[in-house]
């Protein structure tokens, strides 16, 4: 590309990070403007009171390809989590999780097994079938809700008080009308690689993608207004001038500056963080409940990372998808959930911080095909997870891709 031609990216979550470092690779020089003051979107981690407070839980699933091939793990520090979870059941709690967690794991199987079998069997067969496709495979053919697709594999048992919960904190989606095809995407990373944090917060996934740029590439504050024929707009009434734009902000803005893509409906959550003297669980363990009538995943974060919280204290979230309680009023009945759940006693937990999020994850629909257009013509291209699947896989992938598109056009 001659080296006169300015190449935008406007926004420096993953995937206009992804994309600027495609770019980057392929020797053009490229500006990222960014409208907050720092890069990652929607993966940021803030720092209140010796604590690391992701903004919303969410964790990285190691085994997403489009993530194994940007970053090395070991560069992030990744701290597992329990490979299984806690769930809540009428008669107490029980943990699902392999054997070789101990005897409540060995208990909470045998019970499993004992009293439907053909669950564990069906769970077996998900997770072997999952992890032995390949993706591309998982991701055509026909497609119907995640809803109708576990009722078809499980009992209607497991399905509320296991599977319902769990896939509810995934996709946010507590009514699991998600693409069935999506579920088995993601299952089949759950499978091959567990979940995890890196030790210092989410956001150094961004920031290290943000650091490998050319220094000054990533510009900060600096909010687009609107796209014209050869330049871009900036809010402060600045012009840049532009031969290729990439938009990669959400969805929602994306549409506002491109009338030819079509916005996304959002899933919501709230996430509430709690300082606790004592971790009421010893492992980093979800803990599900899918008893009540919120859908409440739980987790002690610094169990799976110590450095999630100050010395001789622990951090404990508490996420409900399907709602951004920002009125707070939830709150109570969550703290009284979480007592429940962990059989102790939750009035004096200190309340460190709510993040409700009504823009979280785009839905995804059953039939909505798994990749979205990038290119929307000559000189205009799009990214972000709206485009691909709603997950930190999906906004990777779909930053290289607008950038290959950009490159076959103008290389
Ligand atoms: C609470 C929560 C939990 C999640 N849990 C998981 C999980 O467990 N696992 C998983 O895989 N995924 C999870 N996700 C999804 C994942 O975080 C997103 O899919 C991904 O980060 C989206 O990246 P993106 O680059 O597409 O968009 P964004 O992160 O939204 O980035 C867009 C960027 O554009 C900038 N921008 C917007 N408008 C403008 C403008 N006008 N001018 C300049 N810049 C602009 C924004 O500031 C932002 O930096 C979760 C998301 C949330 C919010």
């Amino acid at each position: 590309m001659p080296a006169t031609k300015q190449v935008i990216v406007i926004g420096a979550g993953l995937a206009g990070l992804a994309a600027a470092t495609r770019l980057t690779q392929a020797g053009v020089d490229v500006r990222v403007l960014e409208r907050a003051g720092k890069p990652g979107g929607r993966v940021a981690t803030d720092h209140v009171e010796g604590f690391r407070l992701d903004r919303g839980f969410q964790v990285l699933l190691p085994a997403y390809p489009e993530f194994r091939r940007l970053v090395r793990p070991a560069r992030l520090g990744l701290r597992g989590f329990t490979r299984g979870a806690l769930v809540r059941e009428d008669g107490g709690m029980r943990l699902l999780a392999g054997p070789w967690h101990g005897p409540g794991a060995v208990r909470g199987v045998a019970r499993m097994v004992g009293q439907r079998p053909g669950d564990v069997f069906a769970l077996a067969r998900l997770s072997v079938r999952d992890a032995a496709l390949p993706a591309s495979a998982l991701g055509r053919g026909g497609d119907h809700t995640v809803a109708e697709e576990l009722r078809g594999r499980f009992s209607a048992e497991t399905v509320e008080t296991v599977l319902r919960p769990f896939v509810a904190g995934v996709f946010l989606d507590p009514d699991l009308m998600t693409s069935a095809r999506l579920f088995h995407l993601i299952w089949r990373s759950f499978v091959l690689g567990g979940a995890a944090v890196p030790e210092l917060g989410m956001q150094t996934l961004p920031q290290l993608l943000a650091d490998r740029l050319p220094p000054g590439t990533v510009e900060t504050g600096q909010e687009v207004a609107g796209l014209g024929d050869h330049d871009v707009r900036l809010t402060s009434g600045e012009t840049v001038s532009a031969d290729a734009v990439v938009v990669a902000t959400d969805g929602t803005t994306a549409a506002r500056l491109l009338p030819e893509i079509e916005p996304p409906a959002w899933h919501a959550v709230t996430t509430w963080y709690y300082r606790v003297a004592r971790p009421p669980c010893s492992a980093p363990t979800l803990a599900l409940d899918g008893t009540g009538a919120l859908p409440i995943n739980s987790l002690v974060l610094s169990q799976a990372a110590p450095t999630y919280a100050p010395p001789g204290a622990s951090l404990v979230q508490a996420s409900v998808p399907g709602v951004a309680d920002s009125a707070g009023d939830l709150e109570p009945r969550v703290r009284e959930r979480l007592a429940v759940l962990y059989a102790t006693d939750t009035r004096g937990w200190d309340l460190l911080a709510t993040y409700p999020i009504e823009h979280a994850l785009p839905v995804l629909p059953p039939g909505t095909p798994l990749r979205r257009p990038v290119r929307v013509r000559r000189g205009r291209y799009v990214c972000g997870d709206h485009r691909d699947t709603p997950s930190i896989q999906g906004a990777l992938v779909s930053g290289r891709r607008a950038a290959q598109a950009l490159l076959a056009d103008l290389l």
